[in-house]
Parts: structure tokens; C-alpha cells; sequence
């Protein structure tokens, strides 16, 4: 069994290293996205600069572990994965390696380039995306769900539908919310709004949107990639359902609406260092910040790039205040909240 395992592992080794022969140029990505436009991403990349492109595809749980089990003989050059916890979960883990990139510096704004410790390896966010807040319009008024303190509110009680306070995306949220409030404050938070769920958490996003449609939620948290989607639904009962609801983005008259990000960095063992910083360069390109933000309706984060997706246009009006604090601090703040969670029973 173990001989057969070695055997599997050396094969797949062998079958990576024959594509990084002298004549032909390789990256191996190991990828947490799945959209169609990222064909067209990859593609154009090839093109460009004659580099192949082998792509592993799992979800972010999956290629956090692959890294792991692979140790120094992983053939991934350059990692993608989604949401701040995440990418910061993969640098303390030992996952990335640090990039040096003037580029790379001059193109993302600093907010978006994060490292857990000055000596650790810079990761980079390629879009972003907001968390911000559904809403029934007939049954409750914008003024009373504009910020996110109000979901802790007691006159939003029994309103309330988010999914697992555990799941990265929440983990994120309320570390930002963590570190705008304290500690103290923050936990309170937390507290309030377990009384004020309608349910208990289950499902993704765009289930939480769906229980203001039934009936069972009146307000509910979502990325706003889940809530373009259904604005852009070709099923009518979806688009009639985002009629219905209003949508905040919050914290426009205080810190700014929380945000965050799908990114990548080079990957700790990376056989193909400088393919690497030129993947990451392109995906900085304005051409690839198009597929790569638009693919999943997320705006770009390029300085000097264009949004150009009505329905994220639709959804925020245009502009809007968003949160400066670093996403390194946030992630940093994730270990904290995960005990808090349990403390005030947010399952
Ligand atoms: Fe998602």
C-alpha cells in the first residue's frame, strides 16, 4: 500500500517535471477559483508570454492541505484562493514564499498586499468583494440595518439569517469588526446577534437571500458576488425576488463597508520562481483584472482600472465608502474570534 502510494506520488512528480523541460515553460497553478472567464485568463497568459499553464483545481480547504501533504516536493508555483482568512491562514502555515516585485508594488494598492509578520511572505488581493446586508423592504426600514452593529441590535430580533460564524467569510467580518470595535465590544456584538438570528446558521449566501424570499429572514448577510448573480439570474423567480429586497452596503457614515479579497502568492516551493512573479504580474494587468474581477462580478483592484458590470453598479449606486484596515490584522484576529464564537454559542 505504501509502496503503491510512493509510486502514485513519484508518477505525478515525473509527469510535472516533464513539462518543465528546458524547451517548454511551465506554471503550476493551484487554483481555489472556478469560473468560466478564467479560461480565457489562462489562455491569454499562454499566449503572451508562451508559458503552459497546469492547473490543479480544488476548493480552499482542499489546496491548503494538498501544500501540506506535499511539502518541499509540491510542484505548485503559484497558489489562488479566496477570502482574507484563508490567504492569511496560508502564510502562517508556511504555505507562500515572499515576492519581490516592483510592479506588483506599484499596481496594488498597499491595502490589498498583506503579511502576517514583517520577515513573512506577501500575499496579493486581484479583486475584491463586499459583505453587506439584504433586506426585506416592506417589513424593515434601511434606516434600521445601515450599519453592522444593528444586527445586534434587539429591535432587529428574530430578523436575522447568516450562515456558520465560523465559515471564512464571517471569520473575516468579524475579525474587521473585531478590530474597529475591541474586543469587548465585538463579542457583544457577536452575543447580540445570535438573539436576534431567525434561524440557526445553515447554508451559503445565497441561501440567507432565498429566507428573506420565503419569509423566514428578514435581513440577511451576503458577499456581494452572490447577490450580482442573482440580480443577473436568467431564472425570474430570482430576479423578482431582487426586486423585493434592498441592499445595504453598510457603515457608509462610520469605518466603511467591510471588503475583501480573492488573491494569490507564489507558493512556498515553487520549482518555476520567476513563471511565478509573472503570473502575478498579469493577473495585476488591466486586461486580466477584467476576467478576473468580472468573472465572479467582484470589482478589480488595479489603480487605473475600470469597473464595467452593471449589476455591481446597480447594487452599490456607484461609489461607496469601504474599510482601510489591513487585512493582515484581520486575519490575525480570526483565532480570537473563533473562541468568541464558542463563548456566545454562534454555531
Ligand atoms: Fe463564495
Amino acid at each position: 500500500m505504501l509502496f503503491k502510494k510512493a509510486v502514485g506520488l513519484a508518477c505525478a512528480l515525473l509527469t510535472f517535471s516533464a513539462g518543465a523541460s528546458a524547451q517548454e515553460q511551465v506554471l503550476n497553478l493551484y487554483s481555489a477559483r472556478h469560473y468560466s472567464t478564467d479560461e480565457a485568463l489562462y489562455a491569454n497568459f499562454t499566449k503572451s508570454t508562451g508559458i503552459k499553464i497546469n492547473r490543479v483545481d480544488a476548493d480552499d480547504a482542499g489546496i491548503l492541505a494538498r501544500l501540506k501533504a506535499e511539502g518541499s516536493a509540491s510542484p505548485a508555483d503559484v497558489i489562488l484562493l479566496v477570502d482574507a482568512a484563508r490567504l492569511y491562514k496560508g502564510e502562517v502555515d508556511g504555505m507562500f514564499r515572499p515576492v519581490k516585485s516592483k510592479l506588483l508594488e506599484d499596481v496594488i494598492p498597499a491595502q490589498y498586499r498583506a503579511k502576517a509578520t514583517p520577515e513573512g511572505a506577501t500575499w496579493f488581493g486581484f479583486s475584491t468583494r463586499g459583505r453587506v446586508i439584504v433586506y426585506d423592504k416592506i417589513k424593515v426600514k434601511r434606516e434600521d440595518v445601515d450599519t453592522y452593529e444593528e444586527l445586534a441590535d434587539p429591535k432587529n430580533k428574530g430578523k436575522v439569517c447568516i450562515r456558520s460564524g465560523s465559515h471564512p467569510y464571517n471569520l473575516s467580518l468579524f475579525g474587521a469588526v473585531t478590530e474597529h470595535l475591541g474586543e469587548q465590544k465585538a463579542e457583544a456584538w457577536l452575543k447580540g446577534m445570535v438573539a436576534n438570528l431567525a434561524r440557526d446558521p445553515k447554508g451559503g449566501d445565497t441561501d440567507q437571500i432565498k429566507g428573506v424570499g420565503s419569509g423566514e429572514c428578514q435581513i440577511a448577510v451576503s458577499n456581494t458576488y452572490y447577490i450580482a448573480r442573482m440580480i443577473r439570474s436568467t431564472n425570474p423567480e430570482d430576479r423578482a425576488l431582487m426586486e423585493r429586497v434592498g441592499i445595504v452596503f453598510p457603515n457608509q457614515a462610520s469605518w466603511g463597508t467591510h471588503m475583501n479579497i480573492a488573491g494569490g502568492a507564489m507558493a512556498r516551493h515553487s520549482k518555476n520562481p520567476a513563471n511565478a512573479v509573472k503570473f502575478l504580474e498579469y493577473l495585476a494587468s488591466a486586461d486580466a483584472q477584467n476576467y478576473f474581477a468580472n468573472g465572479n462580478n467582484e470589482w478589480p483592484v488595479a489603480k487605473g482600472v475600470a469597473v464595467s458590470n452593471p449589476a455591481l453598479k446597480a447594487m452599490s449606486g456607484g461609489d461607496f465608502k469601504s474599510e482601510t484596515i489591513p487585512l493582515a490584522a484581520v486575519g490575525a484576529n480570526t483565532v480570537k474570534v473563533q473562541q468568541m464564537l464558542d463563548r456566545v454559542g454562534f454555531k
